[in-house]
């Protein structure tokens, strides 16, 4: 770490990178350095970071590896050039597409790492100025199932409850969720809470025996991808044994087949098939377990459930996140102290930033939808855009964009901070695309997708601007601007603010500083249930973070929805889904669906990709931190020692692996706390390139794609 020189001050912040969003306290020496980093005491994570974070002052200066100038390719090579050629060339080339092929031939690829006003502002300019939907990012490939999940269960987007929740829980359900190494500040405070109360329960779902599954009293490590018979067997359990909550099914849940209401016992009848004993054998656990979980799931004073990619990247992705929050309102686990279902966020701003300020290509701000009529018009409206300026059609989703621009049907695409050419699923059929289409890609460091850019810009990091994070549980915090940006990079904001007016929206898009953003976006919200209006800068600057709905500036915020206390709850109502029309939230049929993954004889062994503590998405700024990097180390296939067996391979050996989409070679490491018959393998080194085997199938409703079951096999790579 930096670590040199005295503190001249220290500065309230938030941690860069995941989803908890943890407060830091930033230290900078009279010269503006970052020499310091602690976790802020006060902060909801009270004090606790992780490695990452601990050292985001060796990230801020690493200096040397930083884009500084904008950058033009001519003959081949990226060049450097100055700020009014490089954004003229973007505005031409933007321009001259949509003049002779449409609105529909332009994109932006946007990030969970953007600032909420950044994401806002770019949301606002392609949906309401140039007229396409297609605005996505890639918050698509983490997090998509679980948004279309609580909307559909819920009528709203994000979740009920609070990491306080934590702290009155009796029973945590983790699936698909590495929580010690993904989000380790909340996997601290939940072993803060069994060591304080010896009745707590912890179990875990995971194929992988990962070190949050070391912790569990139960552990479940279930085939790849069956586990929708897992909670069906467990929704099985609870009905049958009259488990559940009489309370919730008479009075705040209705049930749904997926077209139409249907009755209690219509439920109970679908999950004839999931008797644990009927599901076992598939899910490669006991009937007895599941019973057992069951039990604890229901009976528990309280039951927290907290999940990640493990349930979201995956082919049944939205019925998966269905499937939690029907057992949390099944079993009355819902709306009071340390009782929630929680799907934690990857990215440190994909909640605020991008499912909030609806910059998906199906959304709209604050929960609206592009399909639905009164929504486009209500946003239209509050815009100040012509009726049926908002096109009726979602727009192109990560997917189908990157094909699109395989298909030449996208000509020019703005991609700010994210790395598609390293994280897309099945890669390496994506990158033709990318060659073919105009492409600017704004970014404080090289990337993969930087290699592919025709025009590359320099943006500013972190606290050389300023801006707001939201993340996992609806808490939105501030981050200040504390020196000048780099070099001549600029701030994700200023370079679409210039590319507004460069395209003839300089108008439409009035607010050019942060704070006007943010004052225009708390305005917009303020038409809707996701309001935040009592946030104001200077109450963000003293308060740590505030979790909305916050309509008033002496509201003191929501930490837990649809009860007394959120200020749409109807007087009198102790429990009110008010995204539904009639209060209740819904309870799905949802039936397991094989995907097309699985092993057979010439695929005998599962794939399945995840994060390291020490690593962070594609490394494109923890591979800046050496040590970081000592930690982690080169990326690797790790698998158990009977795999390694199996196919006679030994640590260290070089390895092919072959998948339905390609093959790749790797090193292996080998790990007694792997399962059999699944091989780990993360996506942060771009040397060891794991998404060029990566399945590229997808939830055919949130659209997005499936990380976690790649069948694949594998042979000895032999020296030449
Ligand atoms: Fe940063 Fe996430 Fe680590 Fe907290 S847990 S310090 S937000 S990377």
């Amino acid at each position: 770490s930096v670590k040199e020189g005295p503190v001249a001050k220290w500065h309230k912040s938030v941690c860069r990178y995941c989803g908890t969003g943890c407060g830091v306290m930033l230290g900078l020496d009279k010269n503006e350095k970052l020499v310091r980093v602690r976790g802020d005491q006060e902060a909801h994570n009270k004090g606790v970071i992780c490695i990452k974070g601990s050292l985001l002052d060796e990230l801020m200066e690493k200096k040397e590896a930083r884009l500084t100038t904008p950058k033009i390719r001519k003959n081949g090579k990226l060049v450097e050039a100055s700020w009014e050629e490089a954004m003229s060339l973007v505005a031409e080339k933007f321009k001259s597409s949509i003049e002779e092929n449409g609105p529909n031939s332009v994109a932006y690829y946007g990030s969970g790492q953007l600032y909420i006003e950044e994401s806002y502002t770019a949301n606002k300019l392609f949906k309401g100025g140039i007229g396409t939907n297609n605005v996505d990012g890639n918050p698509r490939l983490c997090m998509a199932s679980a948004a279309v999940g609580y909307t559909q269960t819920f009528g709203k987007d994000e979740p009920a409850g609070c990491f306080d929740d934590i702290d009155h829980a009796e029973t945590f359900f983790v699936i698909g969720s590495n929580a010690y190494e993904c989000h380790p500040p909340v996997w601290e405070r939940v072993m803060r809470r069994k060591a304080a109360n010896p009745k707590v329960k912890i179990i875990v779902v995971d194929p992988r025996r990962t070190k949050t599954a070391q912790h569990a009293d139960y552990y479940l490590p279930v085939v790849p991808g069956t586990d929708m018979l897992l909670l069906n067997a467990m929704a099985h359990v609870i009905i049958n044994d009259r488990l559940y909550s009489e309370e919730y099914v008479n009075k705040y849940i209705s049930f749904n087949d997926g077209k139409a209401e249907v009755s209690f016992e219509e439920y109970k009848a679908f999950l004839e098939d999931y008797e644990p004993e009927k599901v076992a054998a598939e899910l490669g656990i006991s009937a007895q377990i599941i019973r057992e979980v069951a039990y604890y799931f229901a009976t528990s004073k309280a039951t927290m459930s907290l999940w990640t990619m493990g349930l979201n990247q995956r082919v049944q992705g939205v019925f998966l996140n269905n499937n939690m929050n029907s057992l949390h309102l099944l079993t009355g686990q819902i709306n009071k102290k340390g009782a929630t279902p929680m799907s934690m966020t990857g990215q440190s701003n994909a909640c605020g930033g991008v499912r909030d300020t609806g910059s998906l290509s199906h959304l709209l701000p604050n929960g609206r939808l592009v399909a639905k009529a009164e929504h486009r018009a209500e946003v239209e409206k509050l815009w100040g855009i012509p009726a049926g300026k908002i096109q009726e059609k979602p727009g192109y989703n990560a997917l189908s964009l990157f094909q699109a621009m395989n298909d030449e049907k996208v000509k020019a695409t703005l991609v700010m901070c994210t790395n598609p050419a390293q994280s897309l699923p099945n890669v390496a059929h994506y990158l033709p695309g990318m060659e073919k289409t105009f492409m600017c890609v704004v970014d404080a460091f090289e990337t993969e997708t930087s290699k592919y850019a025709d025009v590359l810009l320099p943006a500013a990091l972190y606290i050389e601007k300023e801006g707001t994070y939201g993340q996992t549980e609806r808490r939105y915090q501030l981050i200040q601007k504390l020196r000048e940006p780099y070099g001549d990079s600029r701030s994700d904001l200023d370079i679409l603010v210039d590319l507004a007016e460069r395209l003839g929206y300089g108008d439409f898009i009035k607010s050019k500083t942060s704070k006007e953003v943010w004052d225009e976006y708390r305005e917009f919200s303020s038409h809707s249930k996701y309001n935040f209006m009592g946030m104001t800068r200077e109450r963000l600057a003293k308060e740590r973070g505030l979790q909305w709905p916050c309509p008033t500036e002496d509201h003191p915020g929501t930490a837990r929805r649809y009860i007394p206390g959120d200020p749409f709850v109807p007087e009198g109502k102790e429990v009110y889904f008010y995204g539904k029309p009639n209060g209740k939230a819904t309870v799905f049929m949802r039936p397991y669906l094989r995907g097309n993954e699985k092993t057979d004889a010439n695929m005998p062994t599962y794939l399945t990709t995840g994060r390291v503590v020490s690593q962070w998405h594609t490394g494109t700024m923890t591979r800046e931190v050496a040590e970081l990097n000592s930690q982690s180390g080169p990326g690797r296939f790790v698998m158990h020692p009977q795999d390694a067996a199996h196919y006679q391979v030994k640590e260290g050996d070089v390895i092919i692996v072959n998948s339905s989409r390609g093959e790749m070679k790797g090193t292996v490491s080998i790990s007694e706390n792997e399962t059999p018959g699944v091989v780990f393998a993360a996506f942060y080194d771009p040397e060891f390139m794991i998404n060029d085997v990566v399945s590229d199938d997808h939830d055919p409703i949130s659209f997005q794609p499936d990380y976690k079951v790649t069948a694949i096999n594998i042979s000895k790579s032999l020296p030449l």
